[in-house]
Order: C-alpha cells, then sequence, then structure tokens
C-alpha cells in the first residue's frame, strides 16, 4: 500500500487553530499516514502585502506541531527558487521527495474556490486528492459548479462519501470539519488592537507573538 500522504500548504501568519484542527479532522477522515504542513515562501497571492519572515511562520508551525505523530512541516517552498506554486511543489513531491506516495493536498474553501487563479492550476488534479475544507462564509454547494465549469464536467458525486469522482484525474473530497471561524488576519489584527488571541491559537504560539512583538503596531511601524 502506498503512504497516503497530505499536503497543507498557506502562509501561516500565523498558524491557528482553525488549520490544526482541519488538519486533523483530515488525516482521521482520509486516514492519511502523515501530513506536511508546508509554509510558503513567497506566496504569489499575497504579492505587495507584508508578511512575516519565514524563521517566524516557520518556529510557529514548529511550536504548534511539537509532539503529533502524523504532522511534520516542509520546507521544500523555501528551498525552490521563485514564487512558491503549489503545482510545481506537488510535481517535486511526486518525482523526487515522496516517489510512490498518494497526495493530498489540502485547501479551505476559500481557496478552492479560487484555484482557477493559481499557476497551471488543472495540473494539481493530476497530481494530488484536492480535499476542500469548511470554512465559515463559503458554501461546499458551490464545488460542483465550479469542477464543472472550471476543470472537467466528468466529475461526478458520490454523495455518500462526499467525493467528486473522474475517470482520469484524482477525486475531490468534501471535508465536513468543524466551521471554525477564525483566520490569521484576524488574529493580526486582534494583536495591532492589543486585544486577546488566547485560545484562537496555541499557548506557546501566542507567547511567541508576544515576546517577538509580531503583529503589534510599532512593529509595524518600524520595519
Ligand atoms: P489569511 O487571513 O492571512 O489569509 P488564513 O487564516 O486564511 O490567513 P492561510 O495561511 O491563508 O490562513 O491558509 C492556509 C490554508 O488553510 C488555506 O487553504 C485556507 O483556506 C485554510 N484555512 C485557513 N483557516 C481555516 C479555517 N478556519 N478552517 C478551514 N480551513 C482554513
Ligand atoms: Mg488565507
Amino acid at each position: 500500500m502506498p503512504e497516503r500522504v497530505g499536503i497543507m500548504g498557506g502562509t501561516f501568519d500565523p498558524v491557528h487553530i482553525g488549520h490544526l484542527r482541519a488538519a486533523e479532522e483530515t488525516v482521521e477522515a482520509l486516514n492519511l499516514d502523515a501530513l506536511f504542513f508546508m509554509p510558503a515562501a513567497d506566496p504569489p497571492h499575497k504579492t505587495g502585502k507584508k508578511i512575516q519572515p519565514f524563521k517566524h511562520r516557520w518556529r510557529m508551525l514548529q511550536l504548534s506541531l511539537e509532539g503529533h505523530p502524523r504532522f511534520h512541516i516542509s520546507d521544500l517552498e523555501r528551498r525552490l527558487p521563485g514564487k512558491s506554486y503549489s503545482v510545481i511543489t506537488l510535481r517535486k513531491l511526486r518525482e523526487e521527495v515522496l516517489p510512490g506516495a498518494e497526495l493530498f493536498f489540502l485547501v479551505g474553501l476559500d481557496a478552492f474556490l479560487e484555484l482557477d487563479t493559481w499557476w497551471h492550476y488543472k495540473e494539481l488534479f493530476q497530481l494530488a486528492h484536492i480535499v476542500a475544507l469548511r470554512r465559515p462564509g463559503y458554501s461546499g454547494t458551490e464545488i460542483a459548479g465550479f469542477l464543472k465549469r472550471k476543470i472537467s464536467d466528468l466529475y461526478t458525486l458520490n454523495a455518500e462519501t462526499a467525493q467528486f469522482d473522474h475517470p482520469q484525474l484524482y477525486p475531490v473530497h468534501y471535508l465536513h470539519n468543524t466551521h471554525l471561524e477564525i483566520s490569521s488576519t484576524r488574529i493580526r489584527h486582534l494583536v495591532k488592537e492589543g486585544r486577546s488571541i488566547r485560545y484562537l491559537v496555541l499557548p506557546e504560539v501566542m507567547s511567541y507573538i508576544m515576546t517577538k512583538k509580531l503583529y503589534h503596531l510599532e512593529s509595524l511601524i518600524i520595519s
């Protein structure tokens, strides 16, 4: 049996319990052997936006995943030159890093419904299972229409498994993960306003943010 390996890309600025719980529920529901969080070094969708240096986003992930038997972090996107394009990352994983593994690419529904703006997005469906994660504000009923319009009208829904199958491409799974209305944007705003972020991130991450003064008003002005 090939290994079943999940990949969760993102900016993780900072990682929060919305990411962690969705990842946990995916590992459980799809019986994954391992899941790699893959922080983007230079995310194409955040061009022009100020993001924290990779080392801080990496450290906060490390603090959050410590001790989890199946969660790992990968610095592949930092090692690859140029922008962090998911197609390139997945190609590299399939060809060199994890040959033979069955890959599952996790994306929140917000990101999923914008996949057609990603570089060479159609190829994603030839490289990995796609796992669309529920996210407040976005409706899973839009998945079928999106697949039909943007990828291929040969996808058919298996209502029992909430899985869309295709004769040539990988399936698209719709995960019924717990709705957690949490985003990194909101966490950054709360810190900036001097408000509490307790229970939105792990305690170690909260301490890290406070110690390093990330997202604080002063740090935004100075840098
Ligand atoms: P930002 O507000 O800065 O965009 P974010 O909270 O969306 O941050 P990202 O790093 O952009 O976090 O997200 C990485 C991946 O995790 C994306 O696929 C995103 O859709 C997904 N994700 C983020 N938050 C949640 C959540 N609360 N529930 C489910 N999926 C989520
Ligand atoms: Mg986001």
